[in-house]
């Protein structure tokens, strides 16, 4: 059985970069009926808060990746972290170092001026005298010396490394008796019976490491995959700005869950040139082994058109109950169908449709000047006049679209006027400026007498505007 895990510490939130790992974890596991297990590497108490933890869990949460079971804390796990190292200071494996800072650092200068690599040269390995007094030590782990460490990577490649070249006899546990960081990712992977590790390739040099733990512990290896970086555009680190924000900002900004996981798996991850992917579809067709090599770049506006994609074919009961979160309740709008048939291909985000919907159900507070100049010249406020005793004297139905379009086919016919002599003033009369969709939707969504208001208000600007002249 496959079980994979994804092992965030809890630094700060939940990045697209991390999230990116967990999905590719999560994919691998469940399309194998394996298991996918979440560890939260809270082991650094002074970098670590409980918040942190809680926005990682809550991301986790949107985006609708269940981890399976329990989730692990490594904080709640030091009894066995510390049982092991014992364990290997009984089997010789490990030793106690009480070399001083001083003498740490001394020996550090020395490697300097030589040109040497620093690192410890493993005095206290075989010490077997009386330790110096007054130093509280360190264990060390007994890393073989001039062995080649070699392990295939499921996306890199063959990785060979000299343990003399890359390690020392590194530390696993510190002066306080907590573990390292190694240390305990060795061995929560062993119990966990984690069979493959998916990570950022920025681990791929603990790797070795790593596996000197299991190999002391006379554990079989993992499986690696060690997946390459999201870059900006610039082939540079991503940064806040690029878009390497907390994952619920994404929510915040109106993306859709299901669009950011296509959006990152496609990041790193392809199926011929296909873009569009359901949870279903990457769960049949994704495979570690098809990872890229190199890194990807971030692209903005591809998420953005494919959350536009989503948002298209979206139903309406899924932008009721998001549209909730943007302070927009539909529940009671009885034209909400057309409200969303008239928006879905105007907006990009949720948020962009929560904005462009208020400008049609909310009456104007104000009107754009830059429209009042070009459309409410001399003669608006006359037409806007006769529209407005037009519809007092209408006898006809009006409710649907359709309706509305008879409306205005009759207003004009009657004064002899073009549809651009009217469009632009019930556009403004509604939503405040000339750009709307379809004048016959927004009628139709705010309805007869919210029209009447709203043509009302504008000939009252209009009346009050030419007052002042
Ligand atoms: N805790 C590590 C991180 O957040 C991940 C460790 C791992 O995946 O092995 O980068």
């Amino acid at each position: 059985m496959i079980v994979t895990r994804f092992a965030p510490s809890p630094t700060g939130y939940l990045h697209i970069g991390g999230l990116r790992t967990a999905l590719y974890s999560y994919l691998w596991a469940k399309k194998n009926g394996g298991k996918f297990l979440l560890r939260i590497e809270d082991t650094d108490l002074k970098r670590n808060s409980l918040e942190a933890t809680k926005a990682i869990e809550e991301a986790f949460k949107w985006v609708g990746l269940k981890q399976d079971g329990k989730i692990y804390y490594q904080s709640k796990r030091m009894d066995i972290y510390k049982e092991h190292i014992q364990k290997l200071l009984d089997e010789k494996k490990a030793y106690y170092c009480y070399m001083s800072k001083d003498e740490l650092d001394t020996l550090r200068a020395e490697q300097m001026k030589a040109k040497q690599r620093p690192r410890y040269d493993g005095r206290y390995r075989d010490f077997k005298g009386t330790p110096p007094s007054g130093i509280e030590p360190v264990v060390r782990i007994k890393t073989p010396i001039n062995e080649t460490i070699t392990f295939s990577d499921g996306i890199k490649g063959k990785i060979s490394v000299k343990t003399d070249e890359v390690m020392d006899d590194f530390i696993i546990a510190r002066s306080d008796g907590t573990p390292t960081y190694n240390f305990v990712v060795a061995i929560d992977d062993h119990y966990m019976g984690i069979t493959d590790i998916i990570r950022g390739d920025d681990h791929l040099s603990n790797t070795p490491k790593q596996i000197v733990v299991y190999k002391a512990f006379g554990w079989d290896l993992p499986k690696f995959y060690h997946v390459p970086m999201i870059l900006n555009p610039q082939g540079k680190k991503l940064s806040k700005r690029d878009g390497a924000m907390d994952v619920m900002e994404y929510k915040k900004e109106g993306y859709l869950p299901e669009v950011l996981l296509n959006f990152l798996v496609r990041l790193g991850w392809s199926h011929g040139d296909q873009e569009i992917f359901t949870l279903d579809e990457m769960l049949e067709l994704f495979d570690p082994k098809d990872i890229n090599k190199s890194a990807s770049a971030y692209n903005a506006q591809k998420l953005l058109w494919l959350n536009s994609e989503y948002i298209k074919n979206m139903s309406y009961e899924r932008f009721e109950k998001e549209l909730i979160d943007f302070d927009l309740d539909l529940k009671s709008i009885e034209k909400k169908e057309i409200l969303i048939d008239a928006l879905r291909e105007r907006a990009k985000t949720l948020k962009e449709f929560s904005s462009k919907a208020k400008a049609i159900l909310q009456r104007p507070t104000s009107y754009e000047e830059k429209a009042v100049k070009k459309f409410l010249k001399a003669g608006a406020k006359e037409v806007a006049k006769e529209f407005k005793s037009y519809l007092n004297s209408y006898k006809e139905d009006l409710d649907i679209p359709f309706e509305y379009e008879k409306l205005i086919n009759g207003f004009l016919k009657q004064h002899n006027l073009k549809l651009k002599d009217i469009a632009q003033i019930i556009r403004i009369a509604i939503v405040g400026s000339a750009v709307s969709p379809s004048i016959y939707d927004i009628m139709s969504i705010i309805g007869k007498d919210e029209l009447k208001i709203r043509i009302d208000n504008l000939i009252q600007f209009m009346e009050e505007r030419d007052e002042q002249k």
